[in-house]
């Protein structure tokens, strides 16, 4: 009955599998989707090229349900995992599932980069940031547009997110960080152009399994 309303089968059993993690899910937090399962794949692919991981920082920004943190963590015990989220509600969810998979990590509340510590850099920053524009918002599915607004939606063109992160998380990247995002389907040229400066030393787009550019790497001097 419930699906028949449109809401979401994660919403109505209250979990979900994600990259090897049972992961409680609520209303509060964005049902965690396959692609990110690669995005993950790919940064811990990233993350395995280094001999040492003690005293090294990986930042998840707007982790939602934890889903990328989380894994990074199960894969690397010895990394340092913050996760980040404007959203109380989602960062108690976010809470529990780092209790219940029993994975030690730091919880930060409030709007990207602003409430980690002065002076904190670090050597990882991924983000699956909300990327659909308002009016795509429009079209989307009702079962999906169950799923927090702020969630899901960057602004009027979907790349508001992205515009502050590019400025903002500079001075919290350590010297060769790697930053790992997931993008929208349609965002590759808008991204590539956005981060332009030669800050971003190296760029790499790679796609999802529809063939879509989806996740985007790149990494400082
Ligand atoms: N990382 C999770 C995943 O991949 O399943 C959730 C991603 S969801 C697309 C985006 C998350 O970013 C939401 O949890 C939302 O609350 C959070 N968010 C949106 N705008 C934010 C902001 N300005 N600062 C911090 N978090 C934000
Ligand atoms: N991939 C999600 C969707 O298509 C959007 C998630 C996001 O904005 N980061 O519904």
């Amino acid at each position: 009955k419930k699906m028949a309303e449109n809401d979401p089968l994660e919403y109505i059993t209250g979990c979900s599998d994600f990259s090897g993690l049972k992961l409680l899910i609520t209303k509060d937090v964005l049902i965690p989707r396959s692609e990110t399962e690669i995005l993950v794949e790919k940064i811990i692919q990233e993350i395995s090229l280094n001999k040492e991981l003690k005293g090294k920082t990986f930042l998840d920004i707007g982790t939602g349900s934890g889903a990328i943190g989380l894994s990074v963590k199960k894969a690397f015990p010895d990394l340092q995992v913050i996760l980040t989220d404007q959203s109380e509600k989602a960062l108690k969810v976010a809470r529990k599932n780092a209790q219940s998979n029993k994975l030690d990590v730091i919880f930060f509340l409030g709007e990207l980069l602003e409430p980690l510590p002065i002076g904190e850099r670090v050597d990882f920053l991924a983000s699956n940031p909300p990327y659909i524009s308002k009016k795509a918002y429009q079209s989307l599915e009702k079962s999906v547009k169950k799923e927090p607004f702020q969630a899901l939606v960057g602004g009027e063109t979907g790349l508001e997110v992205y515009e502050r992160l590019e400025k903002e998380c500079r001075s919290y990247l350590k010297k060769q960080a790697k930053c790992f995002f997931e993008i929208g389907f349609d965002q590759k040229k808008s991204l590539l152009n956005l981060f332009s400066e030669p800050f971003w030393k190296k760029k790499e787009i790679y796609n999802d399994w529809s063939g879509h550019p989806r996740f985007f790497f790149l990494e400082i001097e």
